[in-house]
């Protein structure tokens, strides 16, 4: 079966064909691509078509599919067998080794997904305050839990509702959505709410709606107010972690969050998630702490053992390459799309994500993006597709570089590009 065929028979199946959403092209006016196997930067689909793969199922493939030394690892430990549901040492490993690197953390707890994280995160964060609300931007994603399926209202600033059907008004109380970049809404919503805020949750690169950087002075100044109202900084490093450098945005910036989370690379390709900071932190957390927390298939051995050789192959010279790998491919990009119709595209980079958009404007919230993204997206994406390269299929998404997009695939993306 061809991938329409496939797609029309998983209609049948799956709520609109797919297991997260993002996945079935919508506003793309085309039937995704059923993908059999990934190599490298590559992946092939059913109908035969081979593609640069710059979405690299969202993040956690950073040496690229199929990496034979994560493929070993893997293979290694399920000769031992897939899960045990009791205590183990694989994960002991990969803890003592993200532990020994990333010198905030003590502790760390690790579950299945990064949504599983960010809940984690949430519950631990208001069982150590004693409080109920927290504080999310808007344009950050952090899951699909229900705190955060929360968007700002119509109303007054911090006002808030659900952006998903089934999530209650009483979820959306007591989330408060901030614009990024606004430390003066910030201040004011601390002082609307004296002694009622938990955490302040937010992506220190702002990733999953377009790339947003946001200055250092801001992250800053979310610290010091945190520290000010005795709330938690949390920073959801689901994207950032392990790939803008090992200890992601906190290690970059120098600031130190009280509480992290993370997934995507942290289980090299491996359902994986975790949360993780000081032990005075974390012990809140069941069995010792009052926060209950459990997960019948966390810590599984494979994605332990996966997990720990992604982890491990990341040096400073990995993150030199896949830095500059990216930075090539942004070029070639860049003056393909300069001289082909998409001029009026800019394409940002920060390390080894990047994001093409039809703007030239600097965008560091949701309120810059253009209006006109979603047709001119649909635009880029066609052609691309049609030249073998696979771009994330939604226009918010970034795109991945990956240390497998070395020399060698950069000339073939050029060739792609040019014929
Ligand atoms: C992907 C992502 C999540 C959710 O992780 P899942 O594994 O998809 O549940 C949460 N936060 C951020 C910042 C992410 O990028």
């Amino acid at each position: 079966m061809n991938s329409n065929e496939l797609f029309e028979k998983s209609l049948k199946l799956v709520p609109g064909g797919v297991h997260s959403p993002v996945r079935s092209f919508k506003g793309l006016h085309t039937t995704p691509r059923f993908i059999n196997r990934g190599k490298g930067a590559y992946i092939w689909d059913e109908d035969g078509q081979n593609y640069i793969d710059f979405c690299m199922s969202f993040g956690p493939l950073i040496h690229g599919h199929q990496d034979p030394e994560i493929k070993e690892a893997i293979i290694k430990a399920l000769d031992n067998g897939w899960t045990f549901g009791a205590c183990e040492k694989y994960s002991l490993e990969l803890a003592e080794f993200i532990i020994g690197k990333i010198s905030f953390i003590e502790q760390i707890r690790f579950m299945s997904s990064g949504t599983e994280a960010v809940m984690t995160a949430v519950r631990l964060a208001r069982g150590i305050t004693g409080r109920a609300k927290i504080i999310k931007f808007n344009g950050c994603y952090h899951g699909h839990l229900d705190a955060m399926l929360i968007k700002a209202g119509s109303g007054l600033a911090g006002t808030a509702e659900a952006s998903s059907k089934g999530v209650t008004a009483h979820q959306a109380d007591d989330t408060l959505i901030c614009e990024l970049g606004d430390l003066e809404e910030v201040k004011k919503i601390f002082d609307d709410h004296k002694d009622q805020i938990a955490a302040i949750f937010i992506e220190p690169l702002p990733a999953n709606n377009g790339l947003l950087i946001q200055e250092e002075a801001f992250l800053k100044g979310l610290r010091e107010l945190c520290d000010k109202h005795c709330a938690l900084l949390v920073f959801d490093e689901v994207i950032s972690g392990f790939r803008i450098g090992f200890g992601g945005m906190a290690e970059k910036t120098g600031i130190i969050p009280d509480l992290v989370t993370y997934g995507k690379i942290i289980g090299g390709g491996m359902p994986v998630g975790a949360v993780a900071g000081p032990r005075k932190f974390m012990e809140f957390l069941a069995p010792v702490g009052p926060v209950y927390q459990a997960g019948t298939l966390s810590g599984n051995p494979v994605a332990m053992a996966a997990g720990l050789v992604n982890l491990k192959k990341l040096t400073p010279a990995a993150y030199e390459k896949l830095n500059s790998n990216t930075t090539k491919v942004v070029a070639v990009m860049k003056d393909w799309m300069d001289k082909n119709g998409f001029e009026d595209y800019q394409t940002i980079q920060y390390g080894s994500l990047f994001y093409p958009i039809s703007t030239h404007d600097k965008l560091s919230n949701i309120t810059h993006l253009p209006k006109n993204m979603n047709e001119r997206f649909f635009a880029l994406f066609k052609v691309m597709l049609e030249k073998g390269i696979y771009l994330a299929p939604n226009a918010y998404e970034v795109g991945f570089g990956s240390i497998a997009h070395d020399d060698k695939v950069i000339e073939d993306l050029k060739n792609r590009l040019w014929n």
